[in-house]
């Protein structure tokens, strides 16, 4: 009797880990495939016509160089 009742404690107890698991996987999937946005106006560029500047407001994409992280580590690396 006392066996019963652990073991149905035990499988009530289970987290529905594996059910909630798929939906993230493709949550996940679908924002890593998203376009670029242009930093102006947020807007997703149209494919195959990524030029120097946005279509929708003519943001110039290199107003804003991406390269942050690369410097800020060699800094650190020089301080040392
Ligand atoms: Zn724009």
């Amino acid at each position: 009797m006392r066996r019963l009742e652990a073991r149905l404690l035990l499988e009530a107890s289970k987290p529905p880990s594996v059910r909630s698991r798929p939906n993230v996987s493709a949550a996940t999937v679908h924002v890593g495939r998203a376009r670029p946005r242009c930093p102006g106006c947020t807007l997703e560029l149209p494919r195959g016509r990524r030029g120097e500047s946005c279509v929708w407001c003519g943001f110039v994409f290199a107003a804003v160089a991406r390269r942050p992280r690369r410097s800020a580590a060699k800094t650190a690396r020089k301080t040392r």
